[in-house]
């Protein structure tokens, strides 16, 4: 079988991985960009030893037991909980917003009678999505739930997504859960932290098999020669040379700055959701707790995706994009051996470990289904 998988992202390189040792099969990776690891890149500063997460702040979290054994087959952890911040008339506050943040936003007095009230409403250690709590009548609760939305949630989104949160598709808003309780951790998930050596290198150890080629700087469009199965992880509407109109993508431009002093801000990211033109800073140090006298943050800028022009980032969850990508997938699943995967594959945010997640499931059910079935 002659194999090749289209982006050494994570999805491509697990899904390079198990070709290469569970089928015993050969595999050619490529990527057009000139490194392996997708979005998921990182790469360290030879002044300071500060890694830094090119592609946005990325931090692993799962509660899947399969997932979180595989790939610590191919790296050590350091034990990273996130607790980001954002500010809010003045003030840093802990996100995702809690009882916590209640107490650093209002007099203590009306802060308690707030904490009182959610914890007679909710329970204590709930955890409610804001657009469920906005539907409740009650003056206080309404009073909470408006402020968040208004201060914390609205225009972040506005920022973020360049409309107005109500146009989209609730999956995504109800990701923003609010916590009736003190955990100041953004993720609960049973297994969280960075990888030890950074992600680069654990999708290197991924890929370093006899089984696996890796050729970079490699377009699609410019590969030639018959392949029985193309494993596509790249824009679905690319691959058919936008015949039925581009898929919209949400972008981001980055600011990198090294800054001349040991920590630019208490943690890992804040947040800015009223002020100024980003949406956040990060602060990349923290993340493996990197010791050096300078620190490397960077500006995230949301922008409109424009083809050839920047990167495509987060896929707009609407239904006449999904739309779109059905009529796509319809073509593809005419062609024997064509699939596509992963982020842009799927046209779906995809956390790192639902995409590893995802190629065990396609791995199990399409690859393995398709060779018992031949
Ligand atoms: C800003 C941001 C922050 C995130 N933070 C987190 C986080 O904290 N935690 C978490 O779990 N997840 C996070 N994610 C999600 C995470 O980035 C994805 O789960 C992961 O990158 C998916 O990997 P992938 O291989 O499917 O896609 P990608 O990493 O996008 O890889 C696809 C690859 O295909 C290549 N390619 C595309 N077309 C072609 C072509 N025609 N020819 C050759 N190569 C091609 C691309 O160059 C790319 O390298 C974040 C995502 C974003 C956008």
């Amino acid at each position: 079988m002659r194999n090749i998988i289209v982006g050494a992202g994570l999805t491509g390189a697990v899904l390079a991985n198990l070709i290469a040792i569970v089928l015993k099969e050969k595999v050619l990776i490529i990527d057009k960009r000139d490194t392996i690891a997708g979005n998921i890149y990182d790469e360290k500063d030879s002044q300071t030893g500060i890694i830094v997460h090119k592609y946005g702040p990325h931090i692993f979290h799962t509660n899947n037991e399969k997932v979180w054994a595989f790939l610590s087959k191919y790296t050590e952890w350091y034990d990273f909980s996130f607790m980001p911040n954002a500010y809010i008339n003045g003030k840093f506050v802990n996100i995702p917003f809690n009882i916590n943040t209640i107490y650093q936003l209002f007099p203590s007095e009306k802060a308690q009678k707030l904490e009182e009230k959610l914890i007679r409403e909710y329970g204590y250690d709930a955890s409610i999505p804001l657009l469920e709590m906005l539907k409740n009548p009650d003056n206080d609760i309404s009073f909470i739930s408006n402020y968040i939305y208004e201060y914390m949630f609205k225009n972040y989104t506005i920022k973020q997504w360049g409309f107005d949160p109500k146009e989209i598709d609730k999956s995504i808003t109800a990701r923003v859960p609010i916590r009736i309780s003190k955990d100041n951790r953004y993720f609960t998930d049973k297994y969280q932290g960075i990888p030890l050596n950074g992600y680069t290198k654990m999708v290197e150890n991924i890929l370093n098999h006899p089984n696996i080629t890796i050729k970079l700087n490699t377009d699609f469009k410019f590969v030639s020669g018959h392949y029985d199965r193309i494993f596509y992880t790249g824009s679905i509407d690319e691959y058919f040379d936008y015949k039925y109109g581009e898929l919209p993508y949400r972008s981001l431009e980055f600011d990198v700055r090294e800054i001349d002093k040991e920590y630019y801000q208490k943690s890992a990211m804040t947040n800015y959701p009223n002020d100024y033109d980003f949406t956040r800073i990060v602060e990349h140090k923290h993340f493996l707790n990197t010791k050096s006298d300078k620190t490397i943050i960077t500006m995230e800028y949301p922008k409109q995706f424009v083809l050839n022009k920047n990167e495509r980032f987060y896929p707009i969850a609407k239904p006449e994009n999904q739309e779109l990508y059905d009529k796509y997938m319809k073509e593809a699943n005419k062609i024997k051996g064509l699939y596509f995967i992963g982020r842009l594959g799927a046209y779906k945010y995809l956390n790192m470990d639902q995409a590893v997640e995802n190629v065990f499931e396609f791995f199990e059910n399409r690859i393995k289904g398709e060779l018992i079935n031949a």
